[in-house]
């Protein structure tokens, strides 16, 4: 992939620009969840009502989880994917919460590493 080129920069800035908002819809649920039920194990009030957030924001997260893919090609940047000799035994080990670049087509999913890239 040559950074160089303007019509390659213009179309990875572009990508990064679509996979923003559904990044950040994710980490809120996800983020917000694991927050909630954080504060929820240190205090004894309102534990029902901690529940009901900590269960929305799951649900958020979820939700969100489905719009979470590369723009490029639709499919989840997961954190470490790898794959045996069938196709069908593919190991994941997670969702990536900030990926550089899509593991399937390359395409960069973070500014700055697209900055760092281009300046080397
Ligand atoms: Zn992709």
């Amino acid at each position: 992939m040559n950074l160089n080129d303007e019509t390659v920069r213009k179309a990875q800035l572009k990508n990064i620009a679509r996979f923003r908002r559904p990044q950040l819809y994710f980490l809120i649920g996800f983020g917000g969840a694991l927050a909630t039920i954080a504060y929820a194990d240190h205090t004894s009030n309102n534990s029902f009502v901690l529940f009901l957030i900590a269960f929305s924001l799951i649900v958020f997260a979820v939700i969100s989880l489905m719009r979470y893919r590369c723009p490029n090609c639709g499919n989840l940047p997961f954190a470490v994917a790898g794959e045996t000799d069938q196709v069908e035994a593919r190991v994941t080990a997670g969702v990536a919460l900030f990926p550089a670049k899509c593991k399937c087509c390359g395409y960069y999913l973070s500014k700055r590493r697209l900055k760092q890239d281009s300046a080397s």
